[in-house]
């Protein structure tokens, strides 16, 4: 789904679907990411963008084996959905698509020497009307990642949040 125009300008956070998001309205924040929900119907959406040193440690392709088995590791957990985001689960969300876009750690370059990425999972919910929240587990297993600036689209308006380790818990 795409996020509403208005939604993402009176939020002040940039077009999804830029070419290259983060560069083009300067959220390329160490420590920072974005995340955007999007509540429709049965259908939950989220969007995660963040530098890729939060998720990895450095924002480059990978040179080493080490360095290798980490960016494979994070792009099959991103597909996965696993162990990302803990839903309500009264709501019986099941993940029906995932989309990770890295282009530095899947054959493209950085520009500038930073790197982002972009993933975005849609769920389908069967008792969408159960949805009420959601709590990020992203920072357990990502300590670089200090803050997560979530917009929120859902049955009953838009909101903005300021997530992190001690406040992980989303509600709409
Ligand atoms: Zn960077």
């Amino acid at each position: 789904m795409r996020f509403p125009l208005v939604f993402l300008l009176g939020l002040g956070i940039g077009l999804a679907h830029a070419p290259c998001p983060a560069h083009a309205h300067g959220a390329h924040q160490h420590g920072v990411a974005q995340l955007m929900v999007a509540v429709e119907g049965p259908t939950l959406t989220l969007r995660l963008e963040s530098p890729l040193d939060n998720l990895l440690g450095f924002e480059r392709a990978p040179r080493t084996e080490k360095e290798r088995a980490a960016a494979e590791a994070l792009l099959g957990r991103l597909k996965r959905g696993e162990g990302l985001f803990a839903l309500t689960q009264a709501a019986e969300c099941a993940l029906a698509s995932a989309t990770v876009d890295a282009p530095v750690l899947q054959g493209g370059k950085a520009a500038a020497g930073h790197a982002d990425l972009a993933a975005e999972w849609r769920y389908s919910c069967r008792a969408p009307d159960k949805l009420t929240g959601l709590r990020v587990l992203l920072f357990r297993d990502y300590k670089r990642l200090t803050r997560l600036e979530a917009a929120v689209a859902g049955p009953r308006g838009q909101r903005a949040a300021r997530l992190s380790a001690r406040a992980p818990d989303l509600a709409w």
